[in-house]
């Protein structure tokens, strides 16, 4: 658009020019040389406009772009990209900063479409529990961290996972001697159980005759009855409402550390689901914007029995910005592989007196996803056994008759055991399958003791759910998984379980492409947050977010792209990581 075509030298002279001709010799000629004029000032005025302010040159550059896979240059202007190309020559002004990459491959930006953001920047600054491989390094680690407290205070995070020791689950016995006078509630790293040790159970009136909530457990000793200190699922809640709220302040510090986690990590944009409750994590969002310190995209999600506040939130405010979004709503139908909650049809091969169980009243979660997709909002819902996500498609499919043909872009958040009815239903109702990769090579190590041959084959079925045509998007679950999405495309492109047992890959049928799985994180995920116009490839007026990256992810052999680093990460058009 020719703008304010007065406003500098060039057009004043056109403008003049054509004036003087209209005054002296009017006739049609003279309207079609001042036609003349003024297209060739406002061509001035184009190519003045697009002459970059950065141009990175000599890439190797997967665009995520159909019509323009492949190429060597990209153009950015302010927050936008102005080209794509191998020849940008006509895009280089005086100011415009060349960036030789040296051979170096270029993608979209990185978006992780499932995160519980702050609690993984909060994680950043806890007890890291993910490295303990013995009771005793669990009782070690616990014990410094406890040591190095300045004050009393709550022992949280952790990530521990007693399957690496052989599955057996920590007790309050294993560290009450060490953590002294904190509280400690330290989480299994999938969310779905923690631990917590004397004093906690003390504090929130756990004991002996305490009943198990609804869709949760308080495991007990089998001879003694006394709580072990191990709560699963529902039962979380009774610790976590009495855990102090963080500050505002020590929340802004998790998020900033979080940011500059994603940032060396590639992540230009997350889905974020919440961890602390969806509400208080999009107004910590909010602030850092209105403080000017959201120079990073999230879409946020808030539990879904609040849709109705969601609802009025968007009459009033609209659905956010291209940095912060909202409109997403999250809810649960079961709980995880890992804690035996996961709801299947039939009974896990550990532990058969228990096929899993839902985590939320079924009733009232099918009233809210129906309401909420009538009144126009997006839901995204949890759901990892057969039976949950079955249950889950038919809701889906429900509401789908309901509204009529519809652009509800459906969310199952994980996925995770699919009956090959299921796989092909993704693709008839269009719903997304929100994955994680590295959950596959982790839980590979020791899935085949708790589900038979048959469930597995249906387990993190990236491979049939593609060639089914569904839609398949990828994420973390960071902080349950690290926020790494090239650690993500290495699972996804090799399926080789974490402890190295499965050199060629663990149910190796699903393993998929490294373009598939680039495609998952970028402009799937797009799609999947309602974002594809804007981000997820790289072309001229989409939104200049993307990475580059050390190595050729195209060439390079796929077991060496989990050690492909982030050189630099680009958000909105301007460089915020670069690797020194
Ligand atoms: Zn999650």
């Amino acid at each position: 658009m020719p703008t304010l075509w007065i406003s500098d030298w060039n057009h004043y002279i056109c403008f003049t020019k054509t004036i003087l001709l209209m005054i002296f010799k009017p006739s049609i000629i003279v309207l079609l040389v001042s036609f003349f004029f003024f297209s060739s000032c406002n061509q001035n005025t184009d190519t003045n406009k697009s002459t970059a302010d950065r141009i990175y040159i000599n890439a190797i550059i997967w665009t995520g772009d159909s019509v323009n896979s492949k190429a060597t240059a990209i153009a950015i202007k302010d927050s936008l990209i102005v080209y794509v190309g191998d020849d940008y020559r006509s895009y280089k002004g005086s100011n415009t900063e060349i960036i030789d990459v040296v051979g170096k491959m270029i993608v979209p930006g990185f978006i992780d479409n499932h995160t519980h953001f702050l609690s993984g920047g909060y994680q950043l600054a806890s007890v890291d529990l993910r490295n303990a491989k013995t009771e005793s390094e669990f009782i070690a680690t616990l014990k410094k961290y406890a040591s190095g407290l300045k004050e009393k205070k709550w022992i949280q995070g952790g990530d521990w996972d007693h399957e690496t020791w052989g599955g057996t689950l920590p007790t309050k016995e294993w560290i009450d001697s060490v953590t002294g006078n904190n509280p400690l509630f330290v989480s299994r790293y999938d969310g779905h159980m923690a631990l917590a040790n004397s004093v906690t159970l003390q504090l929130a009136g756990i004991n002996k005759s305490s009943p198990n909530p609804a869709g949760g457990e308080i495991v007990k000793d089998p001879k003694t009855g006394e709580p072990t200190g191990v709560l699963k699922d529902a039962a979380l809640g009774l610790v976590n409402n009495i855990i102090p709220l963080e500050t505002s302040t020590e929340l802004d510090e998790s998020l900033q550390r979080a940011i500059q986690h994603a940032y060396e990590n590639g992540v230009t944009q997350i889905n974020d689901m919440g961890g602390y409750g969806g509400w208080i994590d999009m107004e910590t969002f909010k602030r850092a914007q209105a403080n000017n310190k959201l120079h990073f995209r999230i879409y946020s999600f808030v539990p879904i029995n609040t849709w109705k506040k969601l609802d009025s939130l968007i009459k009033k405010d609209g659905k956010g910005n291209d940095m912060l979004r909202w409109g997403g709503l999250k809810g649960f139908v079961d709980g995880s592989l890992g804690s035996t909650t996961a709801w299947f049809y039939k009974p896990y091969l550990d532990a058969p007196n228990t096929s899993g169980l839902q985590v939320t009243d079924t009733i009232l979660l099918r009233k809210w996803i129906l309401g909420a997709d009538s009144a126009g909002l997006h839901v995204a819902v949890h759901a990892i056994g057969d039976r949950a996500n079955d249950w889950l498609l038919n809701v889906y499919e429900e509401a789908e008759k309901k509204k009529g043909n519809t652009n509800s872009r459906f969310r199952i958040e994980h996925a995770q055991h699919l009956t090959q009815n299921a796989i092909k239903r993704f693709s008839e109702l269009k719903v997304i399958a929100s994955m994680q990769p590295y959950h596959a090579i982790d839980d590979g190590k020791w899935a085949a003791k708790r589900l038979d041959d048959e469930r597995l084959k249906g387990t993190y079925a990236f491979n049939s759910l593609l060639n089914a045509n569904g839609l398949l998007t990828f994420g973390s679950d960071w902080s349950v998984a690290p926020l790494k999405p090239l650690m993500g495309i290495y699972a996804a492109v090799t399926r080789r379980t974490l402890d190295d047992k499965n050199p060629n890959g663990w149910y190796p049928e699903q393993k998929i492409t490294v373009e598939q799985a680039l495609r998952c994180y970028t402009i799937n995920n797009a799609y999947a947050g309602f974002h594809e116009n804007k981000t997820g490839k790289l072309k001229a007026g989409m939104l200049a977010d993307l990475v580059v990256l050390s190595d050729n992810l195209f060439t390079i052999p796929p077991e060496k792209i989990a050690d492909v680093k982030v050189l630099r990460t680009i958000i909105n058009g301007k460089e915020v990581f670069v690797r020194k």
